[in-house]
């Protein structure tokens, strides 16, 4: 006989220390888990019933140490990464630039040296 008896689903969340319930008056009735069930009287004179404490959603769970050093580390790769395309960027730069002056530096004006005389 297969009996599912998994029914372990906690609710997502703790139950808010306080809250509040707005009146048809539109007036805000603040309450405590205490004082949930009963009967609040508000200032318009009706009577409110506060309901059970709304779940607040959990904090998020602070990051682990192993999580951390991964993100020091991936923003330490991505540093790197910057300076060696800036590198990279500037290796080029300078050997563009180094052939453009080899390029004009080949003008009719300069002659070659080591021409035999006679
Ligand atoms: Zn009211």
């Amino acid at each position: 006989m297969a009996s599912s008896r998994a029914k372990t689903s906690a609710p997502k969340g703790v139950p808010a220390k306080m809250a509040s319930i707005k009146c048809k008056c539109g007036e805000y009735l603040h309450y405590t888990a205490e004082q949930v069930g009963f009967v609040a009287k508000c200032r318009c004179g009706r009577g409110v019933q506060l309901p059970s404490m709304p779940m607040e959603p959990l904090p998020p769970a602070p990051k682990s140490h192993a999580e951390l050093e991964d993100e020091y580390y991936r923003k330490r790769n991505i540093k790197w990464q910057i300076a060696a395309v800036g590198l990279f960027f500037l290796l080029v730069c300078a050997g563009v630039g180094m052939v453009a002056m080899k390029s004009g530096k080949h003008s009719p004006g300069v002659s070659e040296v080591g021409g035999d005389p006679g």
